[in-house]
């Protein structure tokens, strides 16, 4: 979600005429895209405002803003902390960011100017121009958080410059959270739950296709949850408005109603946007994944047979904890239906070890959801209390850090192993594979021999690639770079825990 807020930042700036540099040193406008999920996120960003704080003592004219959700989180309090900064523009404000360094560029014009004026030349900088933009921060009613949603011009002004994409694009259909997990930031600072309107995302689809992208990633905290009511759309100055309504289970499509489940969207992406290879979508809540959507993925081979379906815990007493709103059970029963409709199905977990009470035989049971799920991988995060957030009132944080990391390994250490498994099973295989990048182990060895590619006795440049499956692990192979942004066939020689390695197929161009 953050990679694309900022390129729709940046695609917004770079029509305006901003050029993007590779050191932040020679620029005149830095702005840091956060996260406030976890603390040592937003630490990070705490400690590089410090030293730009160093920075413009010598260089007063640099605009520095902080965008995203800990501008909406922390909010003025930022400004009050960090003198050094100008703008701070919450996610529900991203598309005034070029109006906030315009003023901000302005006032410190002007401030130098009066300074010139009043000291006969030769002034300092006072400190003016700065502006706090939170949108989010208290929500909104639903409805007007739907009507007021400024952001469908941000995702509807993208660029559609084919330099913008190598191959493969995110797309938006649902903003916001109504979900309300007790460890998390996200409705807060993102606000509450909309849907974007089909035409608009599938307009969005055919437009990037045409600028050469093969493969889109449907973008929404719950994406599942995606469903939009036609007969109440609303359209103001000729945009048709996201909008809010209630969670749906079974099909829309066929039932005579006029609504567009996930389901919909996903089986009318497939057939209207012909031109697209790949289609994935992330993450899914598990509480709404209804078998209409695991069928839609069955009939239509273009999209990807990969989920990634946050778990959290596997002991049903934190889950009601944390209001994840399921059951152990309920969760490793759309596992099985998952892989009963889509055989060959990869599936990615979340979970959060160390929540408050969280007891010996909780971890225990979160292992054997471990165990049991097979994920390809799964992220494990330390419980870290955000402000905000109900569990930081409700919970006092009782898992000291040293057992927070001791589970941690443990859930890590059986992930490893099962991910070695489901990896090793693809030895032998040929599979498809998007290219994305010259991988990072070819790039840090470029980087310390200035020239990874190496030229063969012939002469085409060869270095190690990297992508991923339509089930998304990660392959690495040797091959041109002028693959990048296309689909591929690969030969898998062998594997490691979380990568296989393989053989480009001769003539295997697909996309
Ligand atoms: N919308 C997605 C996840 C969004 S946040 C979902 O519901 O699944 C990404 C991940 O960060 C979450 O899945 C969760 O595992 C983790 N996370 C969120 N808040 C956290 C917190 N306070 N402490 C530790 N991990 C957290
Ligand atoms: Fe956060 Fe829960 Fe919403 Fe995911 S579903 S963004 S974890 S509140």
């Amino acid at each position: 979600m953050n990679v694309l807020d900022s390129q729709l930042v940046t695609g917004q700036l770079r029509a305006m005429g901003y050029r993007f540099v590779d050191d932040w040193r020679g620029a005149s406008v830095v702005l840091y895209n956060t996260c406030s999920v976890r603390e040592q996120a937003e630490n990070k960003v705490y400690s590089r405002l410090g030293e730009l704080g160093i920075y413009k003592r010598d260089h007063q004219d640099v605009v520095l803003g902080v965008l995203g959700c800990m501008a909406e989180r922390d909010g003025v309090d930022m400004l009050r902390r960090f003198p050094q900064l100008d703008i701070l523009c919450g996610p529900g404000e991203l598309d005034k960011v070029p109006l906030l360094i315009d003023n901000a560029v302005k006032t410190k014009l002007g401030a130098r100017m009066d300074a010139a004026e009043s000291a006969g030349g030769g002034g300092g900088l006072t400190a003016g121009g700065r502006a706090a933009l939170q949108g989010n921060k208290h929500r909104r009613s639903s409805t007007l958080a739907a009507a007021e949603d400024q952001l469908e011009l941000l995702d509807l002004s993208r660029s559609f410059s084919p330099d913008d994409y190598s191959g493969s694009a995110y797309v938006r259909i649902t903003r916001g959270c109504n979900k309300f997990c007790t460890y998390c930031v996200v409705p807060n600072t993102r606000g509450a739950e909309v849907h974007r309107a089909p035409d608009h995302i599938i307009d969005e689809c055919k437009r990037l296709v045409d600028a050469g992208v093969v493969e889109i990633t449907l973008l929404g905290q719950t994406v599942n949850h995606y469903h939009y009511d036609h007969g109440a759309s609303v359209t103001i100055a000729g945009v048709q408005q996201p909008q809010v309504g209630q969670a749906v289970s079974g099909p829309g499509r066929g039932a005579g109603t006029r609504l567009t489940t996930f389901a919909d969207l996903l089986d009318r992406i497939h057939d209207e946007v012909s031109g697209l290879s790949r289609l994935r979508f992330v993450t899914s809540f598990p509480r709404d994944f209804g078998d209409d959507i695991l069928q839609v993925m069955a009939d239509h081979p273009r999209i990807c047979r990969y989920l990634h379906v946050p778990a959290q815990s596997g002991s049903n007493r934190m889950l009601e904890l944390m209001n994840r709103g399921y059951t152990v059970e309920q969760y490793i029963d759309l596992l099985d239906r998952a892989r009963a409709y889509l055989p060959g199905v990869e599936i990615a977990g979340d979970l959060i070890c160390g929540f408050p009470t969280e007891t010996h035989e909780d971890h225990q049971a979160t292992c054997d959801l471990l165990r049991r799920a097979q994920y390809k991988n799964c992220f494990v995060f330390k419980y870290s209390p955000r402000p905000g957030t109900a569990a930081i009132t409700r919970f006092q944080d009782d898992v000291p850090d040293v057992e927070k990391k001791r589970r941690n390994n443990e859930l890590l250490a059986i992930q490893s192993g099962i991910s070695e498994q489901v990896h090793s099973r693809y030895v032998g295989r040929t599979v498809r594979v998007f290219v994305e990048s010259v991988s990072h182990k070819a790039a840090k060895e470029a980087d310390a021999s200035s020239g990874a590619t190496v030229t063969l006795g012939w002469e085409k440049p060869v270095t190690q690639l990297s992508g991923r499956t339509d089930g998304d692990l990660i392959v690495v192979f040797d091959g041109e770079p002028s693959l990048i942004g296309s689909i591929v066939q690969v030969r898998v020689e062998r594997s490691a825990p979380l990568t296989l390695f393989g053989r480009l197929v001769e003539q295997a161009v697909i996309a």
